[in-house]
């Protein structure tokens, strides 16, 4: 709930409560639900499921993290980064509004964190902001997940309208090809990677590789976590090693992560 986190691309995670509602097949193998509801029994998923809020020593941490963050940043070079949230979606229709008000409230207080908020559903931010927002929280990147090319067309038409000082794309998990615009508004990164767990589904290397060569081309940062299985691993799948041997030689994240023998993991410059 509140955590040090493993992901890659954060310091933190922080989820203000839990319990969502599936909306598209990105979130076929939710692995929040199969926590928290299947296993742990904490909260029923779904339409008529509950969002619980998470208690107050939890939402606590990121007051103390705040108070760390001169350190951290002494120690790192940069501000810490928050993930917020890996077991519920932000701007989700079934969330009592007071809470993200108190959210947000959080967020504002904890100006020496960088907080990075990810949702499936673009089309309700502007209607769920603060009213304070005006051209975005200095401290807020909002990012869309975008799975497929019908999703990042969709999601993104739909983000790229919300004023943010950091607007990103998390294709992952990466379940068909994704384009970039060849011309427009683009975002200022796009994280992609593979899924992980039982019954994975496919991402081709090649998906990879284009997206990435739009980012060069269009000026977006990329940042490639992980391939999610040694399956979809260009070692495995493009050069016929074993998962055993590819994993000798890449060890990044799940399932590996080099891109042709190098790691692509990049950030948007920070205003
Ligand atoms: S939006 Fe995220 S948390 Fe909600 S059901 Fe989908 S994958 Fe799970």
């Amino acid at each position: 709930m509140g955590e040090n986190s493993k992901i890659e691309w954060c310091d933190h995670t922080f989820n203000p409560w839990i319990g969502c509602q599936k909306v598209s097949p990105g979130c076929d193998h939710c692995y929040a639900e199969a926590m928290m509801d299947h296993r742990y029994k904490k909260v029923q998923w779904g339409a008529h499921g509950e969002r619980k809020r998470t208690s107050e020593q939890n939402w606590k941490k990121p007051i103390q993290w705040n108070a760390q963050a001169r350190t951290f940043r002494k120690e790192n070079g940069r501000r810490p980064r928050v993930f917020c949230a890996s077991l519920a979606d932000v701007f989700d229709n079934q969330v009592d509004s007071s809470w993200r008000q108190d959210l947000f409230a959080l967020i504002r207080k904890c100006s020496n964190l960088d907080w990075l908020v990810v949702t499936k559903r673009p089309e309700n931010i502007e209607k769920m902001l603060p009213s304070d927002w005006r051209g975005g929280y200095s401290n807020v990147w909002l990012g869309t997940t975008a799975e497929d090319q019908t999703r990042f067309d969709f999601r993104w038409k739909r983000l790229k309208k919300v004023p943010a000082v950091i607007r990103f794309i998390s294709y992952e998990p990466a379940l068909g090809p994704v384009r970039l615009p060849s011309n427009g508004f683009w975002p200022d990164w796009l994280i992609s990677g593979g899924e992980s767990g039982a019954g994975a589904r496919t991402l081709r290397p090649q998906w990879v590789r284009d997206v990435i060569a739009d980012c060069r081309r269009f000026g977006v940062a990329p940042f490639h976590k992980q391939w999610g299985s040694y399956h979809n691993n260009p070692l495995v799948v493009e050069k016929g090693m074993t998962a055993r041997d590819a994993r000798e030689i890449d060890a990044e994240g799940k399932g590996g992560g080099l891109v042709d023998g190098k790691l692509v993991r990049e950030f948007p410059d920070q205003v």
